[in-house]
């Protein structure tokens, strides 16, 4: 079975993500001579805990140049990974991380790291002969039984993906069919609706970076209510077609030292408080199936303050407040301070380690959501990943740009292959 899946060669190259920054792309080529590759995403609004993205610094790129990164997977890496089975995923992470010795990949960098780990993921797919998701149900025990996940579509960008015309970074729909391939197409013709609805009063009906609209909105009801009006507009019933969700993000506007949250469009300031009160309103007025980030990174009392509340009736889900991490999120069971966990590979820099929270989630009864990152690129593992490990939600983003559209369509062709 070991035989012609041994690694012949790992070659890193820089690449560039949908901003337009570089970004670390890796081919891992098998003695059979499969060649597969991977290429890793970059965030925004990234948590301050999050494993570090190894970039270059200086002149080249703006300081955004990966040369560093590739350097060390063609040079460190390569090496010690040449004649190792691809199968053996974990010990392959392994051997970086023990290779790296940082608690936080500093060393050799998350984005060096992860390209070779997704790429030993995909080269062994291709040597098994099966689709990714498949080869990864294979490679891990994971907890769950494999499903198509519940796309939540972030069909308005604000925040730091769209130069703050609106103070939170995401308000996305949750289509509620019973089929992916049936969510999909709600949730692409309330995108269309809002799309018309946005042109009708003269609005912005450019986008952010994730590819959903971005016009200002002066309050952030506004842009729950426009969705709720493109849903009927649509044919939809919101709630019961459609649900909303959104991304807060307030790491992003909270003030640590005065410890308040500061909402920039709004001209207002928040206690934690007083953030929650809003939240609840929210829940009354709108179907809102989750909320992400309600309060920032390292205010565990308003997470824990919280969750009895706005869980009644959300699934609230920690992203930089856990960064897929297993410590912070075993934290996080420990002391009910949400239900759910957003999962992005590239925070904790291996797929291994992705996978451990995610089945670290299931156990303790949680979501996950399994999300692209705001710079992103047509490598559609997440896809894969999100059905392998039976999560109920993936996030990756607006129905308008490849990057993001690659991993729809990845999806729709799994459906026909489950
Ligand atoms: P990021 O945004 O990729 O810029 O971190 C996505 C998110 O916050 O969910
Ligand atoms: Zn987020």
């Amino acid at each position: 079975m070991f035989g012609g899946n041994k690694i012949r060669s790992v070659v890193a190259r820089e690449v560039l993500d949908s901003r337009s920054n570089p970004t670390v792309a890796c081919r891992v080529t098998l003695q059979s001579g499969a060649t597969a590759e991977a290429e890793v995403p970059s965030g925004a609004s990234t948590g301050s805990h999050e494993a570090l993205e190894l970039r270059d610094g200086g002149k080249r790129y703006n300081g955004q140049g990966v040369l560093k990164a590739v350097g060390n997977v063609n040079k460190k890496i390569a090496p010690l990974l040449a004649g190792i089975s691809a199968e053996r995923q974990s010990d392959i992470d392994h051997v970086m991380i023990e290779l790296d010795g940082t608690p936080n990949k500093s060393k050799l960098g998350a984005n060096a790291i992860l390209a070779v780990s997704l790429a030993c993921a995909q080269a062994t797919a291709l040597h098994r002969k099966l689709p990714l998701w498949k080869s990864l149900r294979e490679t891990f025990d994971f907890h769950a039984h494999p499903r198509l996940p519940i796309p939540t579509m972030n069909v308005l960008n604000g925040g730091a993906h769209a130069g703050w015309v609106m103070d939170v970074q995401e308000c996305m729909l949750v289509p509620q069919q019973k089929k992916f391939s049936e969510r999909l197409r709600a949730g692409v013709e309330t995108f269309h609706a809002l799309k018309k609805i946005l042109k009708e009063r003269g609005g912005v009906t450019t986008v952010g970076d994730e590819g959903g609209f971005a016009p200002k909105f002066a309050y952030v009801e506004m842009a729950f209510d426009i969705l709720l009006e493109a849903i009927q507009k649509a044919g939809y019933k919101p709630g019961k077609d459609i649900a909303l969700a959104t991304d807060i993000a307030s790491s992003e506007f909270y003030d640590r030292k005065a410890k308040l949250y500061r909402m920039k469009v709004e001209g207002k300031n928040y206690t934690s408080d007083q953030l929650l009160a809003r939240y609840q309103k929210w829940q009354e007025w709108y179907p809102m199936e989750s909320i992400e980030d309600p309060f920032a990174e390292d205010d565990w009392a308003a997470w824990k303050k919280a969750l009895p509340i706005l869980g009644k009736k959300s699934v609230v889900v920690g992203d930089d407040f856990f960064v897929t991490n297993v410590k912070r999120l075993e934290k996080g069971i420990r002391e009910k301070a949400a239900n759910a966990i957003l999962i992005k590979f590239n925070q904790i820099g291996s797929l291994t380690e992705a996978v451990d929270s995610i089945n670290l989630a299931h156990q303790a009864g949680w979501a996950t959501s399994i999300s692209h990152r705001s710079g992103d690129t047509t490598d559609t593992t997440i896809s894969d990943l999100s059905v392998a490990c039976g999560s109920k939600y993936i996030k990756t983003g607006s129905l308008t740009r490849s990057e993001r559209v690659e991993k729809y369509n990845r999806l729709l062709a799994i459906e026909g292959e489950l």
